[in-house]
């Protein structure tokens, strides 16, 4: 029985079931075979589109299929059943990418870079993380300066996932001195003369998606590729940061998911001194304790999107859910992998995969450090 059965409603489970079945037909099969290659085909991104998974949590507007939070919540959690986060983060990429268009762009930007990415006609990355500054922000050093109808950028990027073979980059750049306040976002198109992906780079995890580092080299950006007034990037990307934190809770409660349900099995499966391993005492308290810490992550990221879809703006509790859920999903992972003993090391069992994949979750879209911060600033301390 689905503990949430009261919870969810019709179309929050067809949505969940269809990227199920997207990911048990189109991702699964193939699932190896592109962790080792390092990326998964670009096709799959016109079929995600094509079924309607790219637009959720976009409005039909601009191409998108609807939804809010939860919506993408659930997306999330069925397309995990494809056992990589390396293609599920690859081909969502434009979560992180689009919505500052969406929360500033002009209808023509809308239409120009939203509809074709959401379309799965082209590809979209976000572009903060500087190989000088990642938490800090406001570190930030990629500079923008007006030449009249156009910005020349110079600077770098790192650790941008889909960034090797994305068409656009929602690029972070600074415009003044104003550590907070001289932040500008500019969405420069990949073919342009200067831009250059200076390295695609190897990771712990997460290896069906591309990563990469890019330059930027007297890059002419049209002004009216700017997204929203100058000086506001910083403000815009705090907004960000919710979904972003909000999808990675998501990932680290479908991570912890699947582990358990592959350690159940696998505990019945396998004998040791004559006995399933299910029926050690240390085994079953061991699967208890990931059950509970599972389920109750899981109600806590529930609760707090549908608080998003309510329109509350909770800064504190998408922190403490990104927290929960990505310690969650390193911890039960680990446990995943010793219940299933050397096969957990091997890299054709699921957990093997998923436990590394887990170790990005308490690093990206902002650090576990930095949340405790968020958290104990929205605390009054
Ligand atoms: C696989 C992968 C994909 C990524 N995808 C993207 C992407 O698409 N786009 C993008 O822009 N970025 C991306 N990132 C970057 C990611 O968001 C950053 O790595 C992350 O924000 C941390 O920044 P950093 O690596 O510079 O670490 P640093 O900021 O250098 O932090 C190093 C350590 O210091 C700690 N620390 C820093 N400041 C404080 C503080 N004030 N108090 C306490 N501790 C502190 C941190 O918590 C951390 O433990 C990706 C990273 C990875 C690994």
């Amino acid at each position: 029985m689905d503990f949430f059965k009261n919870y969810l409603s019709e179309t929050h489970l067809m949505i969940r079931d269809t990227a199920k079945k997207f990911a048990e037909k189109e991702v699964l099969p193939y699932v190896e075979e592109w962790e080792e290659a390092g990326e998964f085909p670009r096709e799959l991104y016109k079929k995600a589109a094509d079924a309607g998974l790219l637009g959720i949590g976009f409005p039909e507007e601009v191409g998108g299929s609807g939804g809010g939070a939860m919506e993408t919540v659930m997306a999330i959690e069925g397309m995990m059943r494809g056992g990589s986060t390396g293609v599920s983060v690859g081909l969502w990429s434009l979560g992180i990418a689009l919505p500052p268009l969406m929360y500033e762009g002009t209808d023509e930007q809308k239409e120009r870079f939203v509809r074709p990415t959401l379309a799965g006609d082209k590809i979209a990355c976000l572009g903060i993380t500087e190989p000088n500054t990642g938490s800090d922000v406001a570190g930030v050093r990629t500079t923008a300066v007006r030449d009249g109808d156009h910005y020349i950028v110079n600077g770098a990027k790192t650790y941008i996932t889909s960034g090797v073979r994305a068409d656009f980059i929602m690029t972070l750049t600074r415009t003044s001195d104003d550590p907070h306040g001289g932040l500008t976002f500019l969405m420069i198109e990949s073919d342009t003369p200067g831009v250059q992906v200076s390295r695609a780079l190897k990771k712990t995890g997460w290896w069906a998606s591309d990563t990469a580092e890019l330059a930027f080299q007297d890059v002419r950006v049209p002004v009216e590729n700017r997204v929203g007034d100058e000086g506001m990037g910083f403000f815009t990307l705090m907004r960000n940061f919710q979904s972003e934190r909000l999808a990675l809770a998501a990932y680290g409660v479908a991570t912890a998911e699947i582990c358990l349900e592959e350690s159940l099995k696998y505990v019945h499966e396998r004998e040791a001194f004559g006995r399933p391993i299910a029926k050690f005492q240390v085994t079953r308290h061991k699967l208890a304790d990931m059950a509970t810490r599972t389920l109750a992550a899981k109600s806590f990221v529930y609760q707090v999107a549908s608080r998003v879809d309510e329109g509350d703006y909770l800064v504190k509790e998408v922190s403490m859910a990104k927290n929960l859920a990505a310690e969650l999903a390193v911890d039960v992972s680990y446990e995943a992998v010793q219940l299933h003993g050397g096969m957990g090391y091997m890299r054709e069992v699921v957990v093997e995969r998923l436990s590394r994949d887990a170790r990005l979750l308490p690093i990206g879209g902002g650090t576990q450090e930095i949340m405790k911060e968020i958290i104990a600033k929205n605390m009054g301390l």
